[in-house]
């Protein structure tokens, strides 16, 4: 909860035709046949080339496209919140390296290109925001966070009462036992 709100305030950076262009001739990829641009793998999602968020926090990198290549669930999930080169080059899980990706040295070279493009950029929200704005945001979440606290304790006093009257709520509804006997004998 706490990290979808703090995502909440990273926009989204709609791609123009031009840089979408850029993007496929620097990771010389054929947008009609999209692969993964760390393995070539048949593209299935796009990556944030560096993670927007760590530990629950903003990084500063936004979603766009200069941070975002095209990428297969393999790879993303390999390489999680990771940097890039070192992971594309380490020997972890269905790592590029691990997995013996041909011609490895040269997606890295065109990779360095795309970071140098303008992945690095960042915005430091609380310069862009400024602190008051920041700090309303949180108490929203506090007071959120307070309700569904206030919620839950709710559901647990209804959730009990129920509990408690669950025999008398059942007998009313099947003939008691001597009622059956009674039955069984005189009918
Ligand atoms: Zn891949």
């Amino acid at each position: 909860m706490r990290s979808a709100f703090a995502r909440s305030l990273i926009p989204n950076v709609p791609p123009t035709q031009a840089e979408l262009e850029r993007a496929f001739a620097l990771l010389k990829l054929d947008p009609d046949d999209l692969r993964c641009a760390y393995c070539g793998n048949p593209s299935t999602e796009w990556d944030h080339f560096f993670p927007v968020m760590r530990k629950g926090k903003p990084t500063g990198y936004l979603t766009r496209i200069q941070n975002l290549v095209p990428a297969c669930s393999k790879c993303n999930q390999s390489k999680g919140n990771r940097n890039w080169l070192e992971w594309i080059q380490s020997s972890a899980p269905l790592s590029p390296r691990s997995r013996g990706v041909r011609k490895l040295d040269r997606k890295i070279k065109y990779l360095k290109t795309y970071e140098a493009w303008g992945a690095t950029a960042t915005v430091d929200f609380s310069d862009v925001l400024g602190r008051s704005a920041l700090d309303q945001h949180s108490e929203y979440l506090d007071e959120i966070l307070a309700l569904m606290r206030q919620a839950d304790s709710h559901s647990k006093a209804l959730r009990s009462q129920v509990l408690e009257e669950l025999p008398l709520v059942i007998q009313e509804k099947r003939p008691s036992l001597w009622r059956r006997i009674w039955r069984w004998i005189f009918s």
